[in-house]
This record gives structure tokens, C-alpha cells and sequence, in this order.
């Protein structure tokens, strides 16, 4: 204990000058907590990466952001993110994003991929376990990118080979993976009861299972069914996609599926166009295509819209491919239903990419909320925070932690003004970053100041308990 004496001395050696009593002040803000409801000007005093108190009066930081006239958000946790590199980072934190995870297709080595990622990103990262490289390595697939070029999608597994898989899937767990990726779309070597039963080995686990799935509405009703038998928590990935133009009959699905009792949850993101890798089995009947077809495919590497001799050569040397052509009221349903966390599914490589990676967060905010007032922004950010944060938590502990603003959270926070945010990244130029974003905060410190990187890399792995280590890794 420290005697009155020495407090007395201590005081006059600081003089006059109250001691900053916070490592960062956000001041003024208008502090939107979506899973208390907060909405409401707060001081938000952040010590040792923690948020320590909220604040109705001033407080005194080392360092002090005046945030007048913003929004403070907890940051936006993207469960859908497979560009999980500096390049790709750099783009999606000026859009928002705190914590990226790149759930759909995942790994078939966790312990290589968080090793990889080690001493510090510009934001937080995680991974799943997949089926799709599982499979891949497995049946000996020839593709050298994220998807299946051949067997590993349209071959058949004998069952010592679903074994195998299990196997990988089960190591990816014990080796702390968040959730287990799946993508049937991309498989479509797979039939459902393969998919089942890796479906058993996610439940086993506690893990969700994050699906790109296959089929329509039909293939909707036999995954959600797969689910269910199988017992897995289940997450249809990029609804907007995945539901051609039966948006609205996949939404009704899903919530059929929530009102029966059933652990099913969704996402989206504010785009026209997807992406995919060229070689992938989506496009094995391209020889089918009426010539009229290859013109909505853009070439990533270079901007060009296909004919069907340059999709020809394209799909023999491989590549990144743009898919446009959806209408833009199939995607204003996917986002404006309070069904739908928003999540980016973004890459970028080499400054060439799909724009959803720089400004998914922006154009919802900007867009959605602002212009066309569709989305209140409680629940935009209700879906970009809290709802992707216990997606996670009940296998992953440490998201208690994150998608909130609350005393005892992690401080990782955005800061934008409502009246400005906006997406700029383009389909010819995905390297432009959002506008209106000037700050965001991940554990504690600035990584983005006055819209620049500051360079900070406070950035840690998010994974589940650890319960067993590969011998190979
Ligand atoms: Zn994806």
C-alpha cells in the first residue's frame, strides 16, 4: 500500500498537468454498441488494448481522436475472406474490417497457415478446416490455387479416402481451426452423404460449417437437411450467389430452418458480379455456353471481357475471373435481410482483384443505409459486428471479446462518419480505398490514421483451443 506521503510528493513531481489516465481516447463519437443497443454520445477510454470505460465525460489519453460527428462501431469481423496477405489486408482494414477469416475454403494444414502468419498482421485473422483442400490432397487434385482443377472436384471418393479426409478435418480442429469450410459447388465429385458425413466431423468439433453449396433451392433443402441429421451448425455462404434469381425463396428457407429450431445462419455482399478461379468446375460446361454468354466474364489479370476463344485460353493457363450479370434486386434483397451477417468473400493479388475486397462495408453503410435508406444503420452494423462474433464464440472463446463496444472488450473499433462512407474501389480498379473511414483501431493501437496505415501490425491469430499438434507440423 502507498502511504500519503508518497502521493503527496508524486503529485508535485507531475505538477498541474492531469496524468493521461488512458493509452487512446476516442472523444465525442456517437458510440453504436449493436448487442446492448447503446446509441449514444460516450468518451471511449482504451488501456492495454482493452476497452476500459465509456464514458459520458471527457477523459484525458496519451493520445486523444476526436471523433465529433462519427460513428465509433465495434470493428467489422469479415467471416469471408480469402486474401489473407499484407496486399489484401491492407485494402479491407480501410474498409472497416478488424478481424478477416477465411472460413469457406480454409486449409487442410491449420498449424502451417497460423505459423505462417505469426508476429503480427494489420488485422486479426482465422481459419478453417476444409473439406475442398482436404479432398484435394486426398484424391491428388492437380490445381495449384485455391480450388479444385480436376479430380479433387469431380472425382469420386472411395471410403479409406473419406476416411482420410475426416482424418484432416479432425487434425485441423485439434489444431485450434474456428470452423470447417466446405464448398459442393466446387465438388461436384462429392454427393451429399460425403458432405454429411464431414458435416458429423464439424459437429464433433462444435465447429459451424461454412458451405458454398450447390444445387439452387433444391440443394439448399438437401444441405440444410445434411445438417440436420448430421447435427453441425451450418452457414450458407454468399446468399446472393449462391440463390440465383430464388433470393427470396433461400431466405425463406433458411428462416423455416431457424423457426424449426435449426442452427442456420447466412451472408452476404453488395455486389452484381462474383469471382471465381477459371478452372474451376463451375465452368465445366462452358463449351455448352451460347457465344453471347462469355462476355459477362472479365478476366482478373488484366480487365478484358472474354470471347470464347480467349476464355479458351484462360481456362487452360488458369487464372481469376469476374462473373457479371446479377440483377441488381437480387442483391439489395440478400442485403437488406436481417438474415444476412455482411461478409466480403474478397481477394486481391498483385493490385488486381474483386472491388467487394476494399469496399463491401462502405458500399453497405454508404449505399443501403445513407442513400437508399434500406438498412437501418443499427442493423447494418448489428450484422457486421455482433452477429459474425457468435457465429464463432461458442467454439472460438476469444469472439466474446470482439463485435462489441463494451467495457472488458477488445479494443478494436471503427471509426467512420455516416454522412461520407462510401465504397471507390471499381471492377477495373479494386486498389481504391473506401472513403469516410478515418479510423480504425485493432487492440488498442491505430492502424489506420487520418484514412493512411500507420503501419502498426497489432493483428493476432483468432483460433480455437488448441487440443493437439500434428507430428508433421
Ligand atoms: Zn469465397
Amino acid at each position: 500500500m502507498r502511504r500519503p506521503a508518497t502521493a503527496f510528493v508524486l503529485a508535485l513531481l507531475v505538477g498541474c498537468a492531469p496524468a493521461p489516465s488512458f493509452d487512446l481516447v476516442i472523444a465525442n463519437g456517437r458510440v453504436i454498441d449493436p448487442e446492448s443497443g447503446l446509441d449514444a454520445v460516450r468518451h471511449v477510454g482504451v488501456r492495454n488494448g482493452t476497452i476500459d470505460v465509456l464514458s459520458e465525460r471527457p477523459l484525458t489519453g496519451a493520445r486523444v481522436i476526436d471523433a465529433a460527428g462519427h460513428v465509433v462501431a465495434p470493428g467489422f469481423i469479415d467471416l469471408h475472406e480469402h486474401g489473407q496477405q499484407e496486399e489484401s489486408y491492407q485494402m479491407m482494414v480501410r474498409d472497416g474490417v478488424t478481424s478477416a477469416f477465411e472460413l469457406e475454403v480454409g486449409t487442410a494444414d491449420v498449424a502451417a497457415w497460423y505459423a505462417a502468419r505469426e508476429g503480427g498482421q494489420l488485422v486479426n485473422f482465422g481459419v478453417s478446416v476444409g473439406h475442398i483442400p482436404a479432398r484435394m490432397k486426398v484424391l491428388g487434385d492437380p490445381g495449384t490455387g485455391l480450388l479444385p482443377a480436376g479430380i479433387g472436384g469431380s472425382g469420386r471418393a472411395t471410403d479409406d479416402q473419406m476416411t482420410a479426409m475426416e482424418r484432416i478435418l479432425r487434425q485441423g480442429l485439434a489444431e485450434g481451426a474456428v470452423a470447417v469450410g466446405f464448398g459442393s459447388a466446387y465438388t461436384p465429385g462429392a454427393p451429399i452423404a460425403e458432405i454429411e458425413r464431414m458435416f458429423r466431423v464439424a459437429a464433433e468439433g462444435g465447429a459451424p460449417a461454412h458451405i458454398h453449396m450447390r444445387g439452387g433451392v433444391t440443394g439448399l433443402h438437401e444441405t440444410i437437411a445434411a445438417a440436420a441429421a448430421a447435427g453441425a451448425s451450418l452457414h450458407i455462404v454468399h446468399v446472393n450467389s449462391s440463390s440465383g434469381s430464388d433470393i427470396a425463396a433461400f431466405l425463406a428457407a433458411i428462416q423455416a430452418a431457424r423457426d424449426a429450431g435449426q442452427d442456420v445462419t447466412t451472408e452476404a455482399y453488395p455486389y452484381g458480379a462474383g469471382m471465381t478461379e477459371i478452372q474451376s468446375a463451375l465452368f465445366d460446361d462452358w463449351n455448352a455456353w451460347s457465344d453471347d454468354r462469355f462476355a459477362q466474364h472479365q478476366l482478373v489479370s488484366t480487365g478484358e471481357r472474354l470471347t470464347r476463344e480467349t476464355f479458351a485460353k484462360a481456362r487452360a493457363e488458369g487464372g481469376t475471373i469476374i462473373i457479371h450479370g446479377r440483377p441488381e434486386e437480387q442483391t439489395r434483397a440478400a442485403i437488406v435481410s436481417p438474415l444476412s451477417m455482411i461478409a466480403s468473400d474478397g481477394f486481391i493479388e498483385d493490385g488486381r482483384g474483386h472491388p467487394r475486397t476494399s469496399g463491401t462495408y462502405a458500399k453497405v453503410l454508404g449505399q443501403y443505409v445513407r442513400e437508399e435508406g434500406v438498412v437501418s444503420l443499427m442493423d447494418a452494423l448489428r450484422r457486421m459486428t455482433i452477429e459474425p462474433a457468435r457465429r464463432l464464440e461458442r467454439r472460438t472463446p476469444a469472439m466474446t471479446n470482439k463485435g462489441r463496444v463494451r467495457v472488458g472488450a477488445d479494443a478494436d473499433l471503427t471509426v467512420f462518419d455516416p454522412a461520407t462512407v462510401i465504397d471507390r474501389a471499381t471492377y477495373e480498379d479494386a486498389t481504391i480505398p473506401s472513403a469516410g473511414i478515418p479510423y480504425v483501431i485493432v487492440g488498442g493501437q491505430v492502424v489506420v490514421d487520418g484514412g493512411e496505415l500507420t503501419g502498426e501490425r497489432p493483428g493476432r491469430a483468432i483460433r480455437a483451443p488448441i487440443t493437439g499438434q500434428s507430428p508433421a507440423s
